[in-house]
């Protein structure tokens, strides 16, 4: 592995620090009342408070070309290459800058608008995501329809020039925040039957203000209501906002969930930030804890995780460099990070004591509730991107080709 940058990569850093150095500290000041924690907040106030801020820091960000690198130049990006992402990635890391408004928009819509839409979806469509303009979701995910996604039954039927929707999606992230959204639909129900479910799928972008749709959010184990059930009953969605062509979407779809492993090389500096973060008001709130051997023992064996995620990052980072498939350092990726995530959120409440687990608003809760939300939060990441188990079948049939009768 050669990751030295070239005197572009080290330009390209030094005005993306210079740029954090002028205008991160001038943002956080006149944003200091409104913290990130405030996403957690109970009700959607609190939420829309937090989204405000995300919208303000996005928008900040494409003041100075620094939302979405790695779009193309004439869309407001940079053409970053890899490594410009991994320096990206891990410099916002290492500033633990705040949150950007809509990631699923500047990391997996966008870029598919930019490359199955035409110039008139574009026109209309790309500037609103990159400028946090409007809010978007994507709904893939049904009831019947997970890690199976082909499976989905959501079905769109067209009638003059728009498709009438009729069917159910489910654990829709942000879609009663949403305006917009990029919905996988079946435009052919007998391809199930036909045993080529892949095919007859259609990628539609839905206006989630239309009739006929109705949007329910589900309370999930930390009561936050951040995803949720959305309901088609015939509703109308025009012809003209069909993303490629009716049939492609399990293409436009594949391209969509490639763009969610970008941008993961920062992971492993933001979990060492957390180990450093737990030590310190361990410190405080529950000095003994640090004399405890198993805890000790933990500690220094999540300082090697972090440090094994960070160059399993960089092998599939280099292979992808070179071109070669990244088998099996992706799933693996995926795998070490979930598990890596959870084993972090544990070691936090065991290290800070039972008043680690006392949510938001409780007597005595450490740092408001943060630790508790993120233990229960992380148990996403083992479902999220790909289930632990399915990662696992993809190790298994595509790595070390196990076999099979
Ligand atoms: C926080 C969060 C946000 C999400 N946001 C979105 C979103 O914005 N849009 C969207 O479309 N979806 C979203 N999802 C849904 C997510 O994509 C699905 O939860 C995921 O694909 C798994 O599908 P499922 O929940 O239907 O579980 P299932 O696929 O039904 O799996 C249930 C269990 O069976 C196991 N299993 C399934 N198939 C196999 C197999 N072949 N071999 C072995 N074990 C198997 C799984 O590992 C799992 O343990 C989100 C999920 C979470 C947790």
């Amino acid at each position: 592995m050669d990751f030295s940058y070239t005197a572009e990569d080290e330009a390209f850093r030094d005005e993306l620090i210079e740029w954090l150095d002028t205008h991160l500290e001038k943002f956080l000041a006149e944003w200091a009342d409104t913290g990130e924690d405030d996403l957690a907040g109970a009700g959607s106030g609190g939420v829309m408070q937090a989204m405000e801020r995300r919208r303000a820091w996005q928008r900040t960000l494409n003041g100075g070309r620094w939302a979405a690198i790695g779009w193309p130049e004439e869309w407001g990006g940079r053409d970053a290459t890899v490594i410009q992402n991994v320096i990206y990635s891990e410099t916002m890391a290492r500033y633990r800058t705040p949150g950007i408004f809509n990631a699923n928009g500047l990391w997996q819509i966008g870029p598919m608008i930019i490359r199955w839409g035409t110039e008139a979806q574009k026109r209309r469509w790309v500037p609103n995501i990159l400028d946090a303009e409007d809010h978007w979701c994507q709904g893939f995910s049904e009831p019947e329809a997970g890690s199976d996604l082909a499976n989905l039954r959501t079905v769109a039927v067209a009638d003059g020039d728009d498709y009438v929707l009729n069917g159910q999606k489910t654990w829709t992230s942000s879609a009663h925040i949403a305006r917009w959204g990029l919905f996988l639909v079946r435009t052919d129900p007998t391809a199930i039957g036909r045993g080529v479910k892949h095919e007859g799928i259609t990628a539609l972008i839905v206006d989630l203000e239309v009739d006929g749709i109705e949007i329910r959010p589900i309370r999930d184990l930390a009561g936050e209501e951040m995803f949720c059930d959305v309901l088609f009953s015939d509703a109308r969605v025009p012809v003209a906002y069909r993303l490629g062509e009716e049939g492609e979407g399990w293409s436009v779809a594949m391209g969509t969930l490639g763009n969610e492993r970008v941008g993961t090389a920062g992971l492993a500096i933001g979990m060492r930030s957390d180990l450093d973060a737990m030590v310190n008001v361990a410190r405080s709130v529950n000095p003994a804890a640090l004399d405890d051997p198993i805890l000790r023992d933990r500690i220094a064996r999540a300082h090697t995780d972090i440090e094994y995620t960070r160059l399993l990052n960089y092998r599939a980072l280099s292979k992808i460099l070179r071109n070669e498939k990244n088998w099996p350092e992706v799933p693996l990726a995926k795998l070490q990070w979930s598990h890596l995530a959870q084993t972090l959120a544990e070691l936090a409440v065991d290290l800070l004591g039972p008043a680690a687990m006392v949510a938001k608003g409780g007597e005595g809760a450490v740092d408001g509730g943060a630790w508790n939300r993120l233990y229960l939060f992380q148990r996403y990441t083992s479902i999220g991107a790909g289930t632990t188990e399915v990662q696992k079948n993809i190790v298994a049939d595509k790595a070390i080709k196990l076999p099979r009768r």
